[in-house]
């Protein structure tokens, strides 16, 4: 392949884009505004998204290398200057820039000293020859998969203990994209109803095998029609499994202790055919708003909405009320990266022993709830063991009459007997968690 070329205008346009990208979401509304600024169009616009978004995906890496190279996170120096390292390391470290190229990265000096301070671009001209010569030290096999896949390391460590010589099978599976896919919603239409919608459009689509209600949709596809009309909603197989495996019936009491926006509320009730009482909890005022409007697009007429901490819900509703508890658990999300590509650099390790305490709070309080002889399911879209396994494993441990009630398939059985997760690499769908637990009567 050719060296890179590109001009002092180029990578000012690059520059102005990354910068004002960390102020308009999405990103690629501030590529489009700065790109017209610049008037950068045909060719030169495709060549220079690229490195644009290979810069958002690389984000959390490249935000490495500076650090290692200047001695601070990149996120307390000036935005002008934190948008032109970052560039010039895409540039300089990944890819191969001819001579030229070079000229004009240490040209950006000076068009930062014009943008901000003088200070700034006497910075950046005294970084950049460190940039230019970075020799990454890949001396680990975590370091070798972060290089190769832009996982955080401590990730990339975790999912090794877990599942060894599929990590790489796993890693990919996470960067790769997963097609659109639509639960029917049984309340408000049928299958073949939605099916025959999308072969007048000419989509192309398939069913899924395992959740006969869901539908891959594998071409360029707007659902909003079908979303306006209740008829369908956006979720990947493997939740649509999750209220199939709590199963709730016609008449019963359910309490949906994490419940916005909804997704798996909504799948209850048309389960119960509309027949029974689903409380549904959440914190989130935003979620709690976009919850409210899915329900009545779909016709969910036996759902009441709380707004309260689900940790309080024995004390709201009293104790041994529901037939059924969800517990769909605010998680890490770790299994939905293939969803949310740019997720993967805002997991934060130190975060995790706070999300697993809401996780065990949160569990004890569904097991309040539930009446003997009633189930509930504790399910994540993570993939570490520390926010599934270990948590159910407490839970059992400190709660003699609870039983795990043993899950056979449709995925794979988990790292505790009886649990099951789903496998992006092995399922293709996002990685996600389920342990069912009965109260023993
Ligand atoms: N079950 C939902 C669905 O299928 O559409 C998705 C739930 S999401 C995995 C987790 C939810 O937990 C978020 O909406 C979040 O706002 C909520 N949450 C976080 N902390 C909570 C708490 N203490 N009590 C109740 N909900 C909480």
């Amino acid at each position: 392949m050719g060296k890179l070329k590109l001009s002092d205008r180029q990578l000012h346009a690059l520059v102005e884009s990354i910068k004002l990208g960390e102020e308009i979401k999405p990103s690629q509304q501030a590529k489009r505004k700065v790109f017209e600024r610049y008037r950068i169009d045909g060719w030169e616009n495709s060549k220079l998204t690229g490195i644009f978004y290979s810069i958002q995906r690389r984000l959390g890496l490249i935000d490495e290398i500076i650090q290692e190279l200047v001695g601070v996170s990149p996120l307390i120096l000036d935005p002008w200057l934190r948008a032109a390292l970052r560039v010039a390391v895409e540039i300089a470290v990944f890819r191969n820039p001819n001579e030229k190229t070079l000229q004009h990265l240490r040209g950006l000096a000076q068009f930062l000293s014009r943008k901000t301070h003088p200070f700034t671009g006497y910075y950046y001209y005294d970084v950049l020859p460190k940039i230019i010569n970075y020799v990454p030290k890949l001396d680990s096999p975590e370091k070798r998969l972060k290089w190769e896949y832009l996982f955080p390391e401590w990730f990339i460590r975790k999912i090794r203990t877990i599942i060894g010589p599929e990590t790489e099978d796993l890693l990919r599976a996470l960067n790769s994209t997963l097609p659109l896919s639509v639960r029917v919603n049984m309340l408000k239409a049928d299958v073949e109803q939605v099916e025959a919608f999308l072969k007048r459009k000419s989509i192309r689509f398939e069913r899924s095998e395992r959740v006969n209600t869901v539908i891959r949709i594998l071409d360029p596809f707007n659902p909003g029609v079908l979303l306006n009309r209740g008829w369908v909603i956006a979720q990947e197989e493997a939740p649509a499994l999750a209220s199939l495996v709590l199963s709730p019936k016609p008449g019963e009491t359910v309490v949906d202790l994490a419940a916005a926006p909804g997704g798996k509320t909504s799948h209850m009730a048309e389960l119960m055919n509309n027949e029974g009482k689903i409380y549904a909890f959440d914190v989130d005022d935003v979620r709690i708003k976009r919850m409210k409007e899915v329900l009545k697009r779909m016709g969910v007429e036996i759902a009441e909405i709380i707004r309260a901490d689900g940790r309080k819900a024995p004390e709201i509703l009293g104790r041994e009320v529901a037939d059924k508890v969800m517990l769909d658990a605010p998680c890490t999300s770790d299994g939905t990266i293939a969803k949310n590509p740019e997720l993967r650099w805002r997991l934060r390790e130190k975060n995790i022993p706070k999300v697993v305490k809401l996780q065990k709070e949160l569990l004890q309080s569904a097991w309040e709830l539930l009446k003997p002889g009633g189930k509930m399911l504790y399910s994540t879209c993570s993939l570490l063991v520390e926010e599934n396994e270990e948590v159910v494993k407490w839970f059992l441990e400190r709660n003699e009459n609870a039983k795990l009630v043993p899950l056979r398939g449709p995925y794979d059985e988990g790292l505790l007997p009886g649990t099951m997760r789903a496998w992006p690499h092995r399922h293709g769908t996002i990685g996600f968690f389920y342990a069912l637990i009965e109260k023993e009567d």
